[in-house]
């Protein structure tokens, strides 16, 4: 630009132009060094931006680096969390299972001498208690043992009820209906009915009177009183309802159950 400036310069007179000439190369001077300083200026500023850019990034890069290493650090401690909650969790469990089984075996240790000694008294008291059992089973059974009173009053009884079959049975053969007269239709059946419920009691009466008499014989015998499936002793109660059963109760349902 000086250059173009002293190119630039119109003819005049010389000591003008001298003057002139000097005035606007102190000028240009000026302008050129201050144009220097401002590149210089411009180059520092730009100079400095950059170091701070690098210098920015470079602590960026450190940060993120910090970063990076306080963020694997954190994982491992997670890590090492995870892995040691689960390794108490075991101990934990196993320390659980280990009281578990002390108790136990505590509660086995107290516990066996009363097993011990209940076994002891059990097999103490036991005989004495079936001894008790027996004796009370032998009690009951010889009450219901017939006094040779008492089956001196069921024969009587007995010889009384076969004397009443008999008599019931002659009374109905008695009344025996004659044959029905040919005609009313209606009489017919009444007739019959009649017949076929008189053929049902006197059956009745027959049965009753074998069962009386087998009971009779079992007595001159002295067999009577049992019961002729199981063979126990009948119930005083029961020969006292039914002097000719065969059966104690619970054979009798059982037989009828069949
Ligand atoms: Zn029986």
């Amino acid at each position: 630009m000086a250059k173009t400036i002293k190119k630039a310069a119109p003819k005049k007179p010389a000591a003008k132009k001298t003057i002139k000439k000097t005035a606007v190369k102190k000028t240009a001077a000026k302008i050129t060094a201050k144009k220097t300083n401002l590149k210089k200026v411009v180059k520092q500023v730009r100079k400095q931006i950059k170091k701070d850019i690098r210098k920015t990034a470079g602590k960026a890069a450190k940060l993120k680096k910090a970063v990076g290493k306080e963020k694997r650090a954190l994982k491992q401690v997670k890590k090492n969390v995870t892995k040691k909650t689960a390794a108490i969790k075991k101990q934990v469990a196993h320390k659980a299972k280990k009281a578990e089984r002390a108790a136990s075996k505590k509660i086995e240790k107290t516990l066996n001498p009363v097993k011990k000694s209940f076994a002891a008294q059990k097999k103490k008291i036991e005989p004495k208690v079936n001894h008790i059992l027996e004796k009370a089973k032998q009690a009951s059974l010889k009450a219901e043992e017939l006094t040779a009173e008492e089956l001196k009053q069921i024969k009587k009884h007995l010889i009384e009820l076969h004397q009443d079959a008999t008599e019931r049975l002659k009374t109905k053969k008695e009344m025996e209906m004659p044959e029905a007269e040919v005609g009313d239709p209606i009489d017919t059946a009444t007739q019959s009915l009649d017949k076929e419920i008189l053929f049902e009691q006197t059956d009745n009466s027959h049965t009753q009177i074998d069962q009386i008499e087998s009971a009779l014989r079992k007595i001159d015998k002295g067999i009577y009183g049992k019961c002729e499936n199981c063979r126990q002793l009948l119930p005083k109660k029961r020969i006292k309802a039914l002097p000719f059963a065969r059966y104690c109760v619970v054979c009798q349902s059982s037989k009828e159950g069949f």
